[in-house]
């Protein structure tokens, strides 16, 4: 039993992370939902990618899609660049607190990330396992790049 307590006090001492997983807290920029974005050092403004991905908009757009797309909402998550090969993954979503961490050679795991994050703060389980038909192709994660909102039409006579 003291082994137990012991061990739920360790865990709860690991909640809420004071060193945001290690990597901190800081950021190059926030955008209107508050999405939180650090870019840099890993990203250097000769990428060739630079402008799209040190644009705290894109994020926003993507992380708009998946809500729309998934019907899960949540806030705007702290989204951290760094350099290729420095995860090994590509992509990570760590909990408590939501963090999502990204090479900068694939972006494009970006919206798998994403789903991690909306079913871990409405479900309270990240699908590690991957069943859920939001990461599985042709789910949420593929849908097509964002596009602005056509005007209605009128309806026809
Ligand atoms: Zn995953």
């Amino acid at each position: 039993m003291k082994l137990a307590f012991t061990t739920l006090v360790l865990a709860l001492a690991g909640c809420g992370v004071p060193d945001n997983h290690g990597y901190g807290w800081d950021y190059d920029a926030r955008g209107e939902s508050r999405l939180m974005l650090r870019y840099a050092p890993a990203l250097q403004p000769s990428a060739l990618n630079f402008a799209e991905a040190s644009s705290v908009e894109f994020y926003e757009s993507e992380f708009a899609w998946m809500q729309n797309c998934s019907q899960l909402s949540a806030p705007a998550p702290f989204v951290i660049l760094v350099e290729p090969g420095a995860l090994g993954t590509g992509g990570y979503y760590y909990q408590y607190p939501s963090l999502i961490v990204l090479e900068t050679s694939s972006l494009g795991l970006l919206r798998h990330e994403i789903a991690h994050y909306l079913l871990d703060y409405n479900t309270g389980d990240l699908d590690s396992g991957h069943t859920s038909a939001m990461v599985q192709p042709g789910g949420c994660v593929s849908g097509p790049v964002i596009e602005p909102i056509p005007p209605i039409e009128k309806p026809g006579p």
